[in-house]
């Protein structure tokens, strides 16, 4: 099914109208009925916005701000909860981006180190052919639709680890590459988290009975492992470095460069107007970065057909949006590599380029490859954090629940701020 079919347009309209369809759901029936996995075709009782706010084509300021104008808090605070956990995730990876960079380069020694017989293993589970009630479907679904819910997410994982005993690292690796909301921290951090390595000796153990009980009876996979035994990895937690810090933004006429992690460029403009800053050019990638360090020859698409087609029309909104709403032509670029951004600079004779502050992940890698290259031309690039990010990311210290209990605080600064 493609993502046309599956209702999934990658539009910030459509994202919108989503929210706007899930919003008198987002109270308490939400906090009842969340954990259920219904199957694919009834996701009634989530949101399924994740695709939307992954890219920004919707903002997780948004999606609180719409569910809190309908419910309480007190009504909806599990909803909220759970939009604080990409944000707690992605500020938890901020300020510790070797765990990323550590997780990317293991994933071809993984595969490599793989004996014969665990190669078959994996090649049975990325097919869907274990033999493992539910887990079958689930790696079906995935790829089919590019969607899991976060229970069928959780089991998959666990099942993965510890019944399979397969590296967690090509777990996550198959995900990223195939779920249209592929997330380098709610990812990496959540299969770290099922694993026990996120938090150390706090395992994710699926059994037969919550499988069964939460998939409606549909599930009751038999011969599931029954004690978590935590994969091994000897490398320390490390602690939490500095949070960005706003940059100062350049007055006066500049480029604005958008790319996959934040599509909503015209959140931006009370930041660049308070600055003076003109946006006269836009321009975005047409593709998305690849979701995977591993070549095609070995497993396959680094990013899945369904997922780069969700990116590329996101990119493609974004832009056209970013350049009606500031009156500025909008171009689409073969990557963001130096000489292209240079010969785009130069066509509207420009130095300045202002770019959403792309988190922790290849965006983020791609962007100060191109910061560098292009300092010895005098052009600089200013990355435009978000309040939402800026006020929660240096809470992302210890574990969820710390930062769970400043969740009533960072919405009163998110109120106050522009
Ligand atoms: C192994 C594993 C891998 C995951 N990989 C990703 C990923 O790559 N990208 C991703 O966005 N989420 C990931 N999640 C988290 C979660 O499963 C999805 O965000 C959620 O299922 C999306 O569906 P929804 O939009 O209907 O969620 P809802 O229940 O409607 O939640 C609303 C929004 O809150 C956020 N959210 C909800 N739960 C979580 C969570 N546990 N962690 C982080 N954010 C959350 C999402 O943005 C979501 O759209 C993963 C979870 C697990 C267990």
């Amino acid at each position: 099914m493609t993502a046309e079919r599956s209702g999934a347009a990658p539009t910030r309209a459509a994202g919108l109208a989503r929210l706007a369809d899930f919003v008198p759901r987002a109270g308490r029936p939400y906090a009842a009925e969340r954990n259920a996995d219904h199957g694919s075709g009834d996701r009634s009782n989530v949101s399924t916005l994740s695709p939307w706010v992954r890219h920004r084509l919707v903002t997780e300021r948004e999606v609180v701000e719409a569910v809190l104008q309908r419910h309480s808090l007190d009504a909806a605070g599990k909803f909220v909860q759970e939009v604080y956990w990409r944000t707690y995730w992605k500020g938890w990876l901020e300020l510790r981006p070797s765990v990323w960079t550590r997780y990317a380069a293991s994933v071809p020694h993984a595969l490599d180190d793989l004996s014969a017989a665990e190669r078959a293993s994996y090649d049975d589970a990325v097919a869907g052919r274990t033999g493992i009630e539910g887990f079958d479907d689930w790696a079906r679904e995935l790829v089919e639709l590019g969607y899991l819910h976060n229970h069928a997410r959780m089991w998959f994982a666990s099942i993965w680890i510890f019944t399979l005993r397969l590296p967690w690292q090509l777990g996550a690796d198959f995900f990223l590459r195939h779920l249209l909301d592929g997330d380098p921290a709610s990812n990496t951090l959540s299969w770290r988290w099922v694993a026990g390595l996120q938090t150390r000796g706090k395992t994710y153990l699926a059994t037969a009975d919550n499988i069964e009980r939460y998939t409606d009876g549909r599930f009751r996979p038999t011969g599931l492992a029954t004690e978590a035994i935590p994969p091994e990895d000897d490398t320390a937690v490390p602690p939490p470095g500095d949070a960005p810090l706003p940059e100062q933004i350049p007055a006066g006429p500049v480029a604005l460069l958008l790319h996959e992690d934040d599509l909503h460029a015209e959140s931006h403009a009370a930041a660049l107007g308070a600055a003076d800053a003109h946006v006269v050019a836009v321009a975005s990638p047409t593709t998305g970065e690849p979701r995977s360090p591993l070549p095609a020859s070995t497993v396959g698409d680094p990013t899945a057909p369904l997922v780069a087609g969700f990116t590329e029309a996101a990119l493609a909104d974004g832009r056209a949006r970013a350049g009606a709403h500031y009156g500025a032509a909008a171009c689409a670029l073969d990557g963001i590599t130096a000489s292209a951004v240079r010969e785009w600079l130069r066509e509207h004779e420009l130095t300045a380029i202002v770019t959403p502050y792309a988190p922790t992940g290849p965006a983020r890698d791609r962007l100060d490859r191109l910061e560098h290259d292009l300092a010895v031309d005098g052009i600089t690039v200013t990355r435009l954090l978000r309040p939402w990010d800026a006020h929660a990311w240096p809470h992302a210290t210890r574990g969820f629940f710390p930062f769970r209990e400043r969740i009533p605080a960072l919405l009163r600064e998110q109120r106050r701020g522009p």
